[in-house]
């Protein structure tokens, strides 16, 4: 048996995404509803000990790389302290962070102390009425201060993450491509996936990367980067005259999942191996009855085994996820 981790197709599992918590201080549309989602009870939360055993034990098997996520993760409490003991886990080489940045402000600071390698922001809008109307709060002059903050903190280590709709954002392409050439961030165009709690998606409203780069192709011509990350879902462009570097993630139109390497843990423990999968493992209860790591290693292996060959969005008979992505760790 390979020591590492590796599904029936053959694809090594390098990559894990641990969600802290479903909570959120933003209720953007196209990820939660307005109100009435009912939130995890805090017991059921993976404590600070359950999630460094998975890390390690993951690590031990050649996961090098987790990202904290949620819901907002800033919003749990005590994340300083987690980061710190993650980032002493020894094998693993890349440890970040996904948030909205209504808190970086505060916490980028002590984040970077504790040994956090990067950080990727979501940033949808640099329209204040737009970004209120998305995220349901007036929070952009708070995310521009966070932004401002965490870029003097983590130089060179911040990603804006943009998901791009049709006829609510897409007139933003450019703007955000000059703030990659502005500010030095590589910003990342996203394809909106039927991830909303609303379960309102509509392909139509999906404007594709190859749009995306044409628009932008149009005012500053871009070639493709000579150094892509093969772990990163995203292409990254380069702009010709030198001055800054964006990132498209074509999960609609152009599926990676062929060389996927990532699995999913909700903040109740249940391991996804894909954003769409109908299945989910519970490690929850195995840690709380007392299993060795052998038992858990054993299961890790098992479900990762499993991951789905593709997430089907094309297929006629998809099924969207029975979570949001604030649900799942995005
Ligand atoms: N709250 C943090 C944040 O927004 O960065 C972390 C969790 S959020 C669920 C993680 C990522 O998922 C964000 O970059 C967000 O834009 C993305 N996301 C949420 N819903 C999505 C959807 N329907 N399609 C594509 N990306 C989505
Ligand atoms: Fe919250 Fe992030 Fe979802 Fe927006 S995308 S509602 S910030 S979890």
């Amino acid at each position: 048996m390979s020591p590492m981790l590796e599904d029936r197709f053959g694809r090594r599992i390098r990559n894990l995404r641990i969600s802290l918590t479903d909570r959120c201080n933003f209720r953007c549309t196209y990820c939660m509803p307005e109100d009435g989602l009912s939130w995890l009870p805090i017991p059921s939360l993976l404590t600070f000990d359950e999630v460094e055993r998975l890390a390690r034990i993951g690590v031990g098997l050649g996961i090098d790389k987790i990202r904290l996520t949620g819901g907002e993760p800033t919003l749990r409490p005590g994340l300083e302290e987690l980061v710190a003991r993650l980032a002493r886990v020894p094998g693993l080489r890349d440890l970040s962070l996904t948030t909205n940045a209504f808190r970086l402000a505060d916490l980028a600071e002590g984040l970077a102390k504790a040994g956090l390698h990067r950080i990727n922001v979501s940033l949808d809008s640099l329209v204040r009425e737009r970004f209120q109307e998305l995220t349901r709060r007036d929070a952009l002059d708070r995310v521009h201060e966070g932004l401002r903050v965490a870029a003097h903190v983590f130089p060179g280590d911040l990603k804006i993450n943009v998901v791009v709709m049709r006829g609510v954002n897409d007139d933003e392409v450019v703007p955000f491509a000059e703030m990659a050439r502005r500010r030095g961030w590589i910003v990342r165009f996203i394809e909106f996936m039927p991830l909303d709690a609303d379960q309102s998606w509509q392909r139509e409203q999906v404007v594709s990367g190859a749009e995306i780069l044409a628009q932008i192709q149009e005012r500053y011509p871009l070639s493709p980067a000579l150094s892509q990350d093969p772990s990163q879902p995203a292409l990254d462009w380069v702009f010709e005259d030198g001055r800054g570097r964006v990132g498209f993630i074509n999960s609609v139109t152009e599926p990676f999942c062929a060389a996927c390497d990532r699995v999913r843990i909700t903040a109740d423990g249940k391991m996804r191996t894909c954003l769409f999968a109908t299945r989910e493992t519970d490690f929850l209860e195995l840690l709380r009855n007392g299993a060795g790591d052998d038992a858990i290693e054993a299961r890790l292996r098992e479900a990762i085994y499993w991951k789905e060959l593709g997430h089907g969005i094309n297929d006629p008979e998809f099924i969207p996820a029975s979570r949001s992505m604030s649900q799942i760790g995005g």
